[in-house]
């Protein structure tokens, strides 16, 4: 579980490698769900959802505002789903000492994916210095929606990224493999992954995945945890680490957004009120006799709204990719496959003298 201080924190984290343009927000603008150009919002602001109500969602309102003054200021939302979806306000991810990114036009990100990438490298390489620098390969297009070779990485929560290697076999798309693949390394980078973020699914050869086992297995971690966890032990009915074809080069992670998730469904309706985005049902349909197309997308967009600056609206219209976005409604994101507490640390932690109220 993530509560929102320690959010907040990870959000500041990639404040040092993401930059941002005019309709992109940085990391560290994300973390002001709505800053001074709409007054009063922290106190209209509502949680969405059962688990989100971690993060503060701004009224519909509120957003409408942002959207039609500056929406930058909303932070990344994360629309429709990771193989049909968009992403608004996104995040770049910039190469930093422990990790290089391949594709820097396909880097593009939500604020958090952003954040629980860097995070867990950072992870890495404070407790095993002196690897080589991670390949970070796809994540998303600057907008989201269909980007070549994939399925997925539309809606800025998919990274493809590759595994550490040992001296010699280092580079982007290399074989893992019993000669080639730095277990310790990876291993602690695939749990990094699933203690210190929000995976939502992790794709790995099962070649790989057996020699990442045998490597977290004898190094101590409990093994019934392990088996909730590795697909190919095929122990639990939705392991978080599956078997997927041409992962044995990279890993492909998706992470759960909780904010840019929650925002991005609170946003849908403003959004498709501006033509910003097409929900399924509408698509190549009729609406009031008008042909609901790339150009059109929405029947009722074309007024110009009271207050509205058509300059923005017009500029984030002309961006967004053009493919139905369905509208999603947030749901529970499931907390964390932590392992056990180890039984020593328990009792270190009973040891430890309580300290008296201060006076
Ligand atoms: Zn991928």
């Amino acid at each position: 579980m993530l509560h929102v201080p320690a959010m907040w924190m990870l959000l500041a984290c990639a404040g040092g490698a993401a930059k941002s343009s005019p309709l992109h927000v940085d990391t560290v603008a994300a973390r002001a769900v709505l800053p001074a150009a709409v007054p009063d919002a922290a106190a209209r602001h509502r949680a969405v959802g059962s688990e989100s109500s971690r993060y503060a969602v701004p009224s519909t309102a509120d957003i409408a505002q942002a959207l039609e003054r500056d929406p930058a200021s909303l932070g990344s939302l994360s629309l429709g789903r990771p193989n049909l979806g968009a992403l608004v306000n996104a995040a770049h991810m910039e190469s930093a000492k422990p990790w290089e990114v391949v594709s820097p036009s396909t880097a593009w990100a939500t604020a958090e994916t952003i954040a629980f990438l860097e995070r867990a490298i950072t992870h890495v390489s404070e407790r095993h210095p002196g690897a080589h620098r991670l390949h970070i390969g796809d994540l998303s297009r600057e907008h989201g929606g269909p980007i070549r070779p994939h399925l997925s990485h539309q809606s800025g929560r998919d990274a493809d990224i590759g595994y550490y290697y040992l001296p010699g076999s280092e580079g982007w798309y290399q074989n893992a493999s019993e000669r080639t693949l730095d277990r310790t390394r990876s291993w602690a980078l695939v749990r990094a992954l699933v203690t210190e973020t929000d995976a939502e699914l992790i794709l790995i050869d099962q070649r790989v995945q057996r020699l990442l086992y045998e490597e977290a297995l004898a190094s101590g971690e409990d093994a019934a945890w392990l088996d909730t966890l590795f697909g190919f032990r095929k122990k639990h009915p939705e392991p978080l680490i599956r078997h997927a074809y041409g992962h044995r080069t990279h890993i492909h992670v998706r992470f759960f957004n909780p904010r840019a998730q929650a925002l991005a469904a609170q946003a849908y309706e403003a959004l498709h009120t501006r033509g910003l985005v097409t929900p399924r049902r509408l698509a190549g349909r009729r609406l009031d006799g008008r042909r609901l197309d790339g150009r059109r997308a929405s029947g009722v967009a074309q007024k110009p709204l009271p207050g509205s600056s058509a300059d923005v609206l017009a500029r984030l219209r002309a961006a967004l990719p053009k493919n139905v976005v369905p509208r999603v409604s947030t749901s529970a994101i499931p907390p964390r496959r932590l392992p056990p507490a180890h039984p020593g640390a328990v009792a270190a932690a009973r040891a430890t003298p309580q300290l008296a109220p201060e006076q």
